[in-house]
């Protein structure tokens, strides 16, 4: 009897062991669901050399013409 009890408990535990792996499974996957698409960022050609470069990152001097980097904005447009 003893024995059986022992068995029963172990048993048990076992099966919480996996339902707690099947359920701790279930969030990733919910996770992995496709995010909306952004939209790609607006791009601006250097004036200089006319590299492009997100418009976020780009450097503008005092007329508002885009540059790539400072070396470039401090060179100017390209001729
Ligand atoms: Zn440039």
């Amino acid at each position: 009897m003893k024995y059986l009890l022992v068995l029963l408990v172990v048993v048990v535990g076992i099966w919480l062991l996996t339902n707690r792996r099947r359920s701790g499974e279930a969030p990733p996957v919910a996770r992995k669901k496709p995010k909306a698409v952004e939209a790609p960022p607006e791009m601006v050609a250097c004036a200089h050399c006319g590299m492009h470069v997100p418009a976020s990152e780009a450097l503008l001097d005092a007329a508002g013409r885009p540059f790539c980097e400072e070396a470039h904005r401090l060179a100017g447009p390209a001729p």
